[in-house]
C-alpha cells in the first residue's frame, strides 16, 4: 500500500489496527508509507476506508495503492523504525499548530505537563523546524538531546496514547526549558509571569517561537507599538497580531467562517483580513493599509502568554530580525541581534535547526492564497508533472526561496529573506545543505534568474562553476508561468495562454518587463502581448517613488503631468530635472512593468507618492478600491493608456475608491480581452495567471470570473505565492525542460 504520509500517520495507522484487531507493520519508504497488513476480508476491507476517511487532518494522501501478498503471520501490529538507508521525501511534516487535548492538559492543575511550554503530542508541535536528518525520528531532532524520563517514554510506547510515537514527546521533568533574561542575565522566577509583567508595562520582547524569534509588545499599548516601529526602522511596514481568540480578532479584522476555518488551521498562518472598522490600535499595526494580518496563538508557550493572568489578549508579533535579513534563531545571536530591538528575552534551550518565519496567506475564493510561505506549510513538496534532471533553482533576489528536484519532485525551502545582505547568502547556502541531506538531492543542473545583476545568479553561476555543472539561466516571468504550471501538473505538451503581472524582471530584450502575455507549450512560452513600454527614470529605482512611475506614464502618452497630485509631490527643482531627464531619456529604462503600472496609478489618484515597503502603494490603492462595489470601468480603448489617464484624471468629481475601482475593472477587461484573443487564435483552453500582482485579490478573481464564464480554465497559484517566492518551483519544471 503506498501512501504519502503526513503527519502521526504512522502511529494512526497502528491505532486503527489495533482497533480492527489487525496484525501487520507501517513503516517509511523512499518515498512513500508501506503498510503490510493481515485479517479476515471484511476488517480489512474496513481498514482500508477508514484509512481515508479518519485519516489525521494533517495528512496529505495523495493517493492509496493496494496490492496483495503473501500471509505474514504476524502476531501483531508493529511501527517498525525506518534504516537508516531509508529516507521517505514526502514523510517530512510540516509545524503544527497546538491541538485542542494538549489545549486541555496545559491548563489543567492536575496535569503534569500544566503550564508546561513544550507539550506536545502526535497531532501537534514542532516538526520541520526541528528535523536534522530523515528519517523523521527524535534521533533526527534538536529533541535528542533531552533524554525521556520514565513517564514520557511510556507514553511514547503505548500504542492507545496520545503520545505514541510522538518525536518531540517532553514534559517539565525532562524536556526543554524556558528562561527570562535582561542584560545578560538569567532572571529567577515563572519566565511566563515575568514576561507578561513585562509587555504589561509596554517593553519589548524578543520572544523564541517555533521556526525563530518574534519581536512582542502589547498591541493595545500604541505608545509601544510606536516604540517598536521606531527601533526596527521599517517605516510602514505592517505588523502582525496574535490574538487570544476569534472573539479578540473580531475586534480587529472582519472574520467570517472561511476566515475562521484558516486562522485555526494546523499550520495557523498569519491570515491578512480588512481591518474591522477604523480603531487607532490596528491604524498603529499597519499604517494606511486596509488590511491586517492577524494570527491565533499556536504554540504553548503562546497561549500562556495570551491567556495570561494580565489579561494581555492582543500582541504584535513581528519577525525577530535586522532590517533584510533571515528570522534569528540562535539564542546568542538574538542578544547580539536583537539587542537594539528588545529590552528583554524569552528564551529556551530546544534548537530551531531549519528557520521558519510565520506564513501570510489571503482568502482567496475560500480558500488560502500564499503571499509567503513558512511555518506550518514548509517544506513544500510538489510531484513535478515530467521526468526532470535533477536540479538546483536559486529563485531571485527579493523573497527568496530554493528549490531542489530529485526522483521527479520538487523540494522549496521556506521563504528566506531578501537576497541583498550576507546573512541572506549564509541562510540560503543553510537552506540549501539542510534541504539537500534530508532528501538527498544531488543537482546535475543549476538553474537561475535571468537578470545579470541578481546576487542569486551570481552565487549560481559560481556555485555552478566550482562543482563543474552546467547552469542555466530561466527568464522572470515565463518561469512564473511555469510555477503554476507545475502546480497544476500540467504536461508539457500542452499549449496554453499565461497572463503574468509583475513587479520586475529581467525581460529577453533587457527591458524591464511585468505585464506579459506568453502563449504556446512549457518550453517555447512565446511573448504575445505586453503592457506599452513606458521609460522609467531610474529603472527599479522608481520602484520605491510611485509618482515617478505615474509621471513616466503621461510623459510616455504626451499628457500633462505639472498638474497632477503626482506631479504636485515633486518640489519645483525636481520638476525641472525630472522634465530635463524624461525629455533626453537619461538613466531611463524601458518598462512594461504591472507593478508600476498600478503604482502609477495609486499616485495619480494621490493615494500614494513614496513606499516604505514592496508594493506599499498598489495594496493601498486596492483596499480604496475593495470600498467601492459598482464593477463599471473606464472606456479606454484596448491597452490605451492614454485614454485611460484622461479618462480617470478627469473623473476627478468623484470618489477616489471609484476611480480606483474603475482602474481595477479596466485592467481587468483589458486583460480578458487578450487573453480571450489568444486563447482563441492559438485554439487553447487553458490561462494561467501568476506574478506578484495577482496577489491583489480585486485582480485575480475579476479576470478569473470572466474568463471562467468564457469558458475558459483558469489555473491561478495554489502552494506555492504568486509572487518570487514561488518562483524557484518555476525555474524547476521550466529549466529542466528547455532544450
Ligand atoms: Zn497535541
Ligand atoms: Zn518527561
Ligand atoms: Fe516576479
Amino acid at each position: 500500500m503506498g501512501i504519502v504520509q503526513g503527519v502521526g500517520f504512522r502511529p494512526f495507522v497502528a491505532r486503527l489496527a489495533a482497533d480492527l484487531s489487525l496484525a501487520g507493520l507501517v513503516r517509511n519508504t523512499t518515498t512513500s508509507v508501506l503498510i503490510e497488513i493481515e485479517g479476515p476480508p471484511a476488517r480489512l476491507e474496513s481498514f482500508r476506508f477508514r484509512l481515508e476517511a479518519e485519516a489525521p487532518p494533517a495528512a496529505t494522501l495523495e493517493h492509496v495503492d493496494v496490492e496483495t501478498i503473501g500471509t505474514l503471520d504476524a502476531l501483531h501490529f508493529e511501527i517498525l523504525s525506518s534504516g537508516s538507508e531509508e529516507l521517505y521525501s514526502a514523510g517530512l511534516p510540516p509545524d503544527l499548530a497546538i491541538c485542542s487535548d494538549c489545549c486541555r492538559e496545559l491548563e489543567d492543575p492536575t496535569d503534569r505537563r500544566y503550564r508546561y511550554p513544550f507539550l506536545n503530542c502526535t497531532a501537534c508541535g514542532p516538526r520541520y523546524s526541528i528535523v536534522e536528518g530523515l528519517p523523521y525520528d527524535r534521533d533526527h531532532t534538536s529533541m535528542r538531546t533531552f533524554v525521556m524520563c520514565a513517564a514520557c517514554r511510556t507514553e511514547y510506547g503505548d500504542r492507545n496514547d496520545r503520545r505514541y510515537h510522538a518525536q518531540p514527546v517532553a514534559c517539565p521533568a525532562c524536556g526543554p526549558k524556558l528562561w527570562f533574561e535582561r542584560d545578560g542575565r538569567r532572571l529567577e522566577g515563572d519566565a511566563i509571569e515575568l514576561c507578561l509583567e513585562a509587555l504589561a508595562a509596554g517593553e519589548i520582547g524578543a520572544i523564541r517561537s517555533i521556526g525563530g524569534f518574534h519581536l512582542a509588545c502589547d498591541a493595545r499599548n500604541s505608545a509601544a507599538v510606536e516604540r517598536l516601529r521606531s527601533r526596527k526602522a521599517r517605516g510602514d511596514q505592517p505588523f502582525a497580531l496574535m490574538v487570544r481568540d476569534l472573539a479578540t480578532a473580531r475586534e480587529f479584522v472582519e472574520v467570517n467562517r472561511q476566515a475562521a476555518a484558516l486562522l485555526g488551521a494546523a499550520a495557523a498562518p498569519i491570515v491578512l483580513l480588512a481591518k474591522a472598522g477604523s480603531t487607532q490600535l490596528s491604524e498603529d499595526m499597519a499604517p494606511g493599509n486596509g488590511y491586517l494580518g492577524v494570527m491565533l496563538p499556536y504554540s504553548p508557550l503562546h497561549r500562556l502568554l495570551l491567556f495570561g493572568r494580565n489579561g494581555l489578549d492582543a500582541l504584535v508579533m513581528t519577525s525577530g530580525n535586522l532590517h533584510g535579513e533571515p528570522v534569528v534563531t540562535v539564542n546568542e545571536e538574538a542578544s547580539e541581534k536583537l539587542g537594539g530591538q528588545a529590552d528583554f528575552y524569552l528564551k529556551h534551550n530546544r534548537e530551531i535547526v531549519a528557520p521558519c518565519d510565520d506564513s501570510v496567506v489571503r482568502l482567496y475564493r475560500g480558500r488560502a492564497l500564499a503571499i509567503r510561505r513558512g511555518r506550518g506549510y514548509a517544506p513544500v513538496s510538489l510531484g513535478l508533472p515530467s521526468a526532470t534532471v535533477p536540479a538546483l533553482a536559486a529563485g531571485a533576489d527579493l523573497k527568496c526561496a530554493l528549490g531542489l528536484s530529485h526522483e521527479g519532485r520538487a523540494y522549496l525551502s521556506p521563504h528566506i529573506g531578501d537576497m541583498e545582505n550576507l546573512a541572506t547568502l549564509e541562510a540560503f547556502t543553510r537552506n540549501l545543505r539542510h534541504i539537500s541531506s534530508l532528501y538527498r538531492c544531488r543537482p546535475e543542473l543549476v538553474l537561475y534568474d535571468a537578470h545579470p545583476g541578481y546576487l542569486s545568479t551570481q552565487w549560481a553561476r559560481q556555485y555552478a562553476a566550482e562543482n563543474n555543472l552546467p547552469s542555466r539561466a530561466v527568464q522572470h516571468h515565463r518561469a512564473h508561468a511555469a510555477a503554476v504550471m507545475a502546480e497544476y501538473g500540467v504536461d508539457p505538451a500542452l499549449r496554453v495562454v499565461a497572463v503574468v503581472f509583475d513587479g520586475t524582471g529581467f525581460g529577453d530584450d533587457g527591458a524591464i518587463w511585468g505585464g506579459e502575455f506568453f502563449s504556446g507549450n512549457l518550453n517555447q512560452l512565446r511573448r504575445s502581448a505586453h503592457l506599452p513600454y513606458v521609460a522609467l527614470p531610474g529603472g527599479d529605482a522608481s520602484a520605491k517613488r510611485p509618482a515617478l512611475a505615474a509621471i513616466a506614464h503621461l510623459h510616455a502618452v504626451g499628457l500633462d503631468w505639472l498638474r497632477t497630485p503626482s506631479g504636485a509631490s515633486l518640489d519645483p527643482s525636481q520638476r525641472g530635472l525630472l522634465q530635463q531627464q524624461l525629455d533626453r531619456g537619461l538613466n531611463c529604462h524601458l518598462s512594461s512593468s504591472m507593478g508600476r503600472f498600478f503604482d502609477a496609478a495609486a499616485s495619480l489618484l494621490g493615494i500614494r507618492h513614496r513606499v516604505s515597503f514592496e508594493a506599499q502603494a498598489a495594496i493601498e490603492m486596492e483596499a480604496v478600491a475593495a470600498q467601492w462595489k459598482d464593477h463599471a470601468g473606464y472606456t479606454a480603448g484596448l491597452w490605451n493608456t492614454a485614454e485611460l489617464w484622461a479618462e480617470m484624471l478627469a473623473d476627478d468629481a468623484s470618489p477616489v475608491a471609484a476611480r480606483a475601482r474603475r482602474f481595477h475593472e479596466t485592467v481587468v477587461r483589458w486583460s480578458c480581452e487578450t487573453a480571450k484573443t489568444l486563447a482563441a487564435d492559438e485554439r487553447v483552453d487553458t490561462v494561467v495567471l501568476s506574478g506578484g500582482v495577482f496577489q491583489n485579490l480585486l485582480l485575480l478573481e475579476g479576470i478569473s470570473v470572466t474568463l471562467e464564464k468564457a469558458g475558459l480554465r483558469v489555473l491561478v497559484p495554489r502552494y506555492l505565492p504568486p509572487n518570487d517566492g514561488g518562483l524557484a518551483l518555476g525555474q524547476l519544471y521550466l529549466g529542466a525542460n528547455l532544450t
